[in-house]
């Protein structure tokens, strides 16, 4: 099928420079919207949901144009993605200068210099001063898998810790570890075993209140560790720093200290999943580096491409090592233009310094949301 003629108002690319307005010029979803619906629903599964039914022709910045030649702020940036703008001009550039010498080698058979890159990054990046390693994979949840295996071969035990209200991913392992039934499990099990569920500090929800539920959880959980699922038995304790999907819940204070103490005592790999939470979106590059959590392990994703599919484990090098040569990788698993559009966002975060725009953005907007609430 070829582009249908651009409607007026519809622009020939996307990028930043689009005008940065919000302008509405059709009912919305405006026609041309509505009858790829009608092709959708005829060709497309319907268990991929939607949010806003209006198709996109060009994004950039902060805004979206769609196919009726109305322009949207764009919210949605992608499911917590386009941290550096939906069409951001230097990763623009290095796809096309990527793909214009080579598509794909797999780094397994013929390696290329961008994926190495990357590891570099993310190893220079990740909270922790200790050696690193990475391995690059396509998406979150395969990133989340293979830190499972990781700790698992690093450690030879196979118990996985994980919280209430979690999210992880929709692979089979990784929907055993995702907390909520609709839609993301309902109808999806027999799930993977040995993946046990622990409470989280939630500090709104504490039945003794705010105040002690960092320090009250950690026991908690601590106590079902030891007594109930043995300590010896886990390989891996996972939790995402800020959780994303069962509501955006930041746990009480100490919470994740003190769980990683314990983690180290007992011999378990405190495994930080930021894939939604890193790369500069909760006011430093890490959101475990706010309580000054060093993880053994740490899943990245969402932000670190600028919309290109690529997920990373990064993590202490004697643990990231334990699995044999070839027990890690896959066939598109740091694909090269995905690995150039990564290196142009990582710069790009770093020099424009997006930790600190949004702590920025936190100040101005916590107090007016604080006052809402
Ligand atoms: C989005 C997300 C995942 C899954 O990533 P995909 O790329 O969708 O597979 C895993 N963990 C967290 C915390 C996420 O936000």
């Amino acid at each position: 099928m070829t582009n249908p003629a651009n409607p007026p108002n519809v622009p020939a690319r996307g990028g930043p420079g689009l005008p940065q307005v919000r302008r509405l010029v059709t009912e919305i979803p405006g026609p041309r919207s509505r009858a790829l619906a009608a092709r959708r629903s005829a060709a497309v599964a319907r268990g991929v949901g939607e949010t806003l039914p209006v198709y996109v022709h060009a994004a950039g910045g902060g805004v979206v144009v769609d196919v009726d030649g109305n322009s949207l702020i764009d919210f949605g940036s992608g499911i917590a993605v386009v941290s550096v703008g939906n069409a951001a001009d230097g990763v623009v550039e290095a796809v096309r200068e990527q793909v214009g010498r080579f598509t794909h080698t797999c780094f397994m058979i013929t390696p290329y210099e961008g994926y190495v890159a990357v590891c570099e990054a993310l190893n220079r990046l990740t909270p922790g001063d200790h050696d690193k390693r990475t391995a690059l994979f396509n998406s979150g949840a395969e990133a989340v898998e293979n830190a499972v295996k990781i700790a698992r071969s690093a450690t030879g035990r196979s118990a996985i810790v994980v919280f209430e209200h979690a999210y992880h991913g929709r692979t089979n392992l990784t929907l055993a570890m995702t907390a909520k039934s609709t839609p993301y499990k309902a109808g999806f099990g027999p799930f993977a075993p040995e993946v046990y569920r622990v409470p989280l500090a939630y500090p709104y929800r504490w039945p003794t209140g705010r105040e002690h539920c960092g320090e009250q959880a950690a026991a908690r959980v601590i106590e079902l560790v030891r007594d109930e699922i043995g300590a010896g038995e886990v390989a891996a304790m996972v939790i995402e720093p800020i959780l994303g999907e069962g509501g955006f819940i930041v746990p009480g204070r100490g919470f994740l200290p003190r769980l990683a103490e314990f983690c180290a005592d007992a011999g378990i790999l405190f495994v930080a999943d930021e894939i939604q939470t890193g790369f500069a979106r909760t006011g430093q590059m890490f959101a475990c580096e706010d309580e000054g959590v060093v993880p053994d392990l740490i899943t990245t994703a969402k932000g670190i491409a600028g919309g290109m599919p690529l997920a990373a484990v990064t993590g202490r090098a004697e643990i990231m090592d334990a699995p044999q040569v070839g027990g890690l990788g896959g066939t598109y698993g740091g694909n090269p233009a995905a690995c150039a559009a990564a290196l142009a966002a990582i710069g790009f975060i770093e020099s424009a310094d997006l930790p600190a725009r949004a702590r920025g953005i936190g100040e101005l907007a916590l107090p007016r949301l604080r006052a809402l609430a």
